[in-house]
């Protein structure tokens, strides 16, 4: 394993990031190559505590002569993210100098040349070095997972709808329930930005792209960790990327692969206080109360409901239960396009 420290340097004097990457080399120039980074948003950890198992099984590959492809791992993808606190608050989402989302705006190529990538050089703002940074790391590599995880639920993918169902082994190895698919543009998170070079040459089966939601903030520990690094490994096993001959292979995607208008995001209509009534993994019908939004407690006259606007599973909850007016309560996934869908963009800002 090779480790390399990238300097990033602050937007003011005495200031500076450091980005760890680390490199394993595979034996056979052939072989698929794969990267994975996490905690793009700073505070994101699930990924990184899959890597924490995953990076050792690494090393021993490498050092058995199992590692057949090559693979980048970058386990905190964002060290500004990571040290952005607010009065005790991790923010790890918006860099605080512009307010822009750190898997928003990355550089969008029509063919993977690095020299395409002219924003990590001085005078350039940090958040925008990182990123041309990460896009130079990963531009090359066959498999690109980015990890990042959600509020409450369980792990589920984004993927170009180009690389579905072609990438259903790396949903079944992590046991999502769904994937969702997106066609065109996602604001230039960095999963669009590191499929978009390669969108011409087409051989669509030999690439991944996703972005890797493993469950939700607070699952951080011993056990989703040990699962996540197990079903990360086995992916890597079955796609040719190392050798091991010991594991269980990964099994068929029992889930639901659907472009991504066919999740309804519920907001909240009113801010206040939120009782929710269904939680990941819940179906509902139609028009099945899923929450109720409390102003002015003890005024039951004043209690919205918030019902469902199609059927479906519910997918994600947020974690919050003071909201505002507009906030993203849920994320319940139907089979068909939602009546609540946009054209285009990312789901969330
Ligand atoms: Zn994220």
């Amino acid at each position: 394993m090779d480790k390399t420290i990238i300097t990033i340097p602050g937007d003011l004097p005495g200031l500076s990031y450091s980005l760890t990457v680390l490199r394993f080399s595979g034996s056979d120039p052939a072989a698929p190559t794969a990267y994975l980074q996490a905690a793009l948003h700073g505070n994101e950890l699930p990924g990184v505590a899959a890597l924490h198992v995953l990076i050792p099984r690494l090393k021993a590959a490498e050092a058995e002569g199992r590692l057949r492809g090559s693979i980048t791992v970058v386990p905190f993808a964002n060290p500004i993210g990571l040290n952005q606190f607010q009065w005790d608050d991790h923010q790890g989402r918006f860099f605080y100098g512009n307010r822009v989302n750190f898997n928003r705006a990355f550089a969008l190529l029509d063919r993977p040349d690095p020299a395409l990538l002219t924003d990590d050089v001085d005078g350039v703002s940090c958040d925008r070095r990182l990123k041309a940074t990460l896009q130079k790391l990963s531009l090359d590599a066959d498999l690109v997972l980015d990890l990042h995880c959600d509020n409450e639920g369980p792990n589920y993918l984004y993927m170009p709808s180009e690389l579905w169902p072609h990438s259903a082994d790396l949903a079944a190895a992590l046991d999502c329930p769904a994937v969702l698919t997106f066609e065109g543009g996602t604001d230039a998170s960095f999963d669009e930005a590191a499929f978009r070079p390669h969108l011409a040459a087409g051989n669509f089966e030999k690439r991944v792209v996703a972005t890797v939601e493993l469950k939700g903030i607070h699952d951080v520990g011993p056990e989703t960790a040990r699962r996540d690094g197990d079903g990360l490994y086995r992916f890597l096993v079955g796609r040719g990327v190392i050798d091991d001959a010991t594991g269980a292979p990964v099994g068929p995607f029992t889930g639901k692969g659907v472009p991504q208008s066919y999740v309804e995001m519920v907001r909240a209509p009113v801010g206040g206080m939120v009782f929710f009534h269904v939680g990941p993994g819940d179906t509902v019908t139609a028009g099945q109360l899923v929450a109720e939004l409390i102003p002015a407690p003890g005024d039951l006259d004043a209690v919205v409901p918030v019902r469902a606007a199609a059927p479906g599973v519910v997918l994600t909850r947020v974690l919050a239960r003071a909201v505002r007016i507009g906030d993203d309560l849920l994320k319940i996934v139907g089979d068909h396009r939602s009546p609540t869908a946009k054209d285009g963009g990312a789901l969330e800002s």
